[in-house]
């Protein structure tokens, strides 16, 4: 054990991490606010860098310019037909294969599987497609006239546009 000893101006503290007996002088307060002995190796220590937040890994600054490709140009392939509506409310399910639906009316509300889901259609704008999974039981109240058609999906093309 250190001798102890009296120091003008100084006073003893304990090191925070050792708790050896130091004078205040030799403290210092660490990143965490603990005070530890400026010379103590093991008890004093920098904040970790990892700590502190990472650089953001793209900022909102935009590019001084680009050059895109140009965007491919996407095509459904499928069988299309029109589904002959029953009266309101209309209950269609989806064959094995995903279908495209355009519904045509004012759709006051629809269930898709049980759950109600916004109207497909919207006043002003009663044409609206849709696409969907297959076996997924619609069942659509309307007012007035509804007319739908199905694409019947059975792949989708892709042409990359040309340079
Ligand atoms: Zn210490």
């Amino acid at each position: 054990m250190k001798k102890t000893f009296a120091r003008p101006y100084d006073w003893n503290v304990i090191c925070m991490i050792c708790r050896e007996r130091i004078k205040a002088s030799e403290s210092v307060r660490r990143w965490d606010g603990l005070i530890v002995g400026a010379n103590h190796a093991g008890c004093f220590e920098y904040r970790s860098p990892l700590d502190m937040p990472a650089p953001p890994l793209r900022d909102q600054r935009p590019l001084p310019f680009t050059s895109p490709r140009a965007a491919d140009t996407h095509t459904l392939q499928g069988s299309s037909s029109t589904i002959s509506v029953g009266v309101s409310p209309f209950t269609y399910t989806i064959g094995s294969s995903p279908e495209q639906i355009t519904f045509t009316g004012t759709i006051t509300q629809m269930t898709v599987n049980g759950q109600v889901v916004p109207s497909p259609t919207a006043a002003g704008d009663d044409q609206s497609k849709v696409q969907y999974a297959p076996n997924t039981v619609l069942v659509i109240t309307y007012t007035g006239t509804l007319s739908m058609n199905t694409i019947v999906i059975t792949g989708h093309s892709n042409t990359s546009a040309s340079l």
